[in-house]
């Protein structure tokens, strides 16, 4: 579903993702965890073509991201052919970024409607069964100042699925909450990998990472210092910055 090959993005003179190489396959759970700064949210946001690469190749279900292949030759995308690869690619951040003006409920209606033109009725039905299934069938007339972070995320969740993505990246859903709101977000993260969607996920939860994940991959300095499955690399690292990581975290 996403294969990245020798990818590298700076800024300015910063170096930032030095050659990235990895594989999401199609269903998986693909955890991410790495030190402050080793470039997890830049990689998740070339995903979503939020930032631009530099070099080497991405791409997302078959598909160039951001680029298209005549030949040799690689030309950019224009910005409406963008979007409509971003379409396909939820995301939800450490923040929830809500339309705080907006209820529950008209926060996932939002975005089927402007950007794929489905009729109110049709977006309302699928952004209840939606809030139904992160547990906020209660919850739907509520604005984001009337619920909780967990319930927040949810939403975040819920609106992100209404747009029928194929891929949903997870920068840290759960940092940002009070401990006790933790493990509704993560239940809805768990069984939406159940009904087989395919997830990136940046997450210190390295018990979410060992039960859910498939794989797992360890990054530093912008490089993969070491993957493989969660399990494994968890409980025998093999690097020593991966120990050293771990023994932080763990
Ligand atoms: P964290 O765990 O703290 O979220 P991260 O692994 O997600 O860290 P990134 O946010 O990808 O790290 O940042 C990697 C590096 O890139 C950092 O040194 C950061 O300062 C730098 N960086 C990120 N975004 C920009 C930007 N828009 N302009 C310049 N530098 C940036
Ligand atoms: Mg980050």
């Amino acid at each position: 579903m996403v294969k990245a090959e020798g990818v590298h993005k700076s800024y300015g003179a910063a170096h930032i993702l030095r050659g990235i190489d990895l594989e999401v396959q199609n269903g998986e759970v693909f955890c991410l965890v790495g030190p402050s700064g080793s470039g997890k949210s830049t990689f998740l946001r070339c995903i979503n073509h939020l930032e631009r690469i530099d070099g080497g190749r991405l791409s997302v279900d078959g598909q160039l991201v951001g680029y298209r292949q005549k030949g040799d030759k690689l030309y950019e995308l224009k910005d409406s052919e963008v979007a409509v690869q971003r379409r396909d690619i939820g995301m939800v951040f450490q923040r929830f970024n809500l339309f705080p003006h907006m209820t529950a409920l008209a926060n996932v209606m939002e975005a089927p409607i402007q950007v794929k033109g489905d009729s109110k009725a049709v977006a309302r039905e699928r952004a209840e069964r939606l809030l139904d299934r992160v547990g906020l069938r209660d919850k739907m007339g509520n604005y984001p100042s009337q619920l909780s972070g967990g319930q927040q995320q949810r939403v975040a969740i819920a609106r992100a699925l209404a747009m029928e993505p194929k891929l949903m990246l997870f920068d840290e859903p759960t940092s940002a909450l009070d401990p006790e709101l933790v493990g509704d977000v993560l239940d809805v993260m768990r069984d939406l990998a159940e009904s087989g969607m395919t997830m990136i996920v940046v997450t210190h939860e390295m018990g979410f990472a060992r039960e859910v994940g498939d794989s797992l991959v360890f990054m530093d300095g912008g490089v993969v210092v070491e993957s493989g499955n969660p399990r494994d690399v968890l409980t025998n690292p093999q690097h020593d910055r991966t120990k050293a990581f771990l023994s932080k975290v763990l």
